[in-house]
């Protein structure tokens, strides 16, 4: 569905993304992972362009969608989760919502019942102002808000960071559902157990290069990766 070839992302001198290729099939759940400062977020932010390449190819379902603007981007079927949220503080939910499908012209209302579906507490939570609901709540209010336009490829950035361990477990759960229902998921995570767990594929990203890629699974299993990321080596 996305494919990335040689992609390099500057910013000014600083060089973020060095030459990194990547593939997101179909109704599967890739993730890359990597330390601060590797430039996860740098790649999802090229894919949306809003972050332009020096170099490289995104090819989504067969098209280069390099300098397309983003709202084609988003109306061919990619949406972002941001990292932080970045919900509307001084909305309600309900309008964070619609706000979600300001590129649809009809079928609003039936999205925001599959979105309450999946979220029962934004449902409960619906003329809260977005502002005042939990980290786990806003980050609801994310992913459901990215759902809003149907997208064919949602790609979240670091969807449990600063939550608690049983939230965090409730967003990956989400993930797994959400895939499960037919929509096609990149994750950025520092999460790298949950992510890895979730993940039939795996990037490992390391100051703008990809440094090692395979199964999720496999990936949990490899010493280096054991070491550096998931802190559980036998050394
Ligand atoms: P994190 O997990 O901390 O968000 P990341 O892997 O997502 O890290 P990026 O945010 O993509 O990393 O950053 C990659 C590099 O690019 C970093 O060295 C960062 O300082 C730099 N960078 C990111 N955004 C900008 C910007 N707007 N201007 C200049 N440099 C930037």
């Amino acid at each position: 569905m996305l494919k990335i070839n040689d992609l390099h992302v500057n910013y000014g001198g600083i060089s973020a993304v060095k030459g990194i290729s990547i593939q997101v099939p179909e109704k599967s759940i890739v993730t890359l992972i990597g330390a601060n400062g590797a430039g996860k977020s740098t790649t999802l932010r090229t894919i949306m362009n809003l972050v332009k390449p020096s170099q490289g190819e995104i090819i989504f379902q067969g098209e280069n969608i390099v300098g397309k603007d983003t709202i084609d981007i988003v109306a061919r079927g990619i949406t972002l989760v941001p990292e932080g949220r970045r919900v509307f503080a001084n909305l309600t939910v309900l309008e964070n919502l619609k706000i979600g499908a300001y590129l649809q012209k009809n079928g609003i209302e039936e999205q925001i019942l599959e979105v309450y579906d999946l979220f029962p507490r934004l449902k409960e939570r619906s003329w809260q102002m977005a502002g005042t609901l939990s980290g786990g709540e806003q980050q609801m209010l994310a992913v459901g808000r990215a759902l809003m336009a149907r997208p064919k490829l949602i790609m979240m950035d670091e969807p449990s960071l600063g939550l608690a361990p049983l939230i965090v477990n409730g967003i990956f759960d989400i993930i797994k559902e959400i895939n499960k229902l037919g929509t096609t998921i990149l994750l950025i995570e520092q999460n790298a157990n949950k992510a890895l767990k979730v993940a039939d594929y795996g990037y490992v990203l390391e100051t703008g290069n990809i440094t090692m890629e395979g199964k999720g699974r496999e990936l949990m299993q490899n010493e280096k990766i054991k070491e550096a990321y998931l802190g559980t080596s036998k050394k």
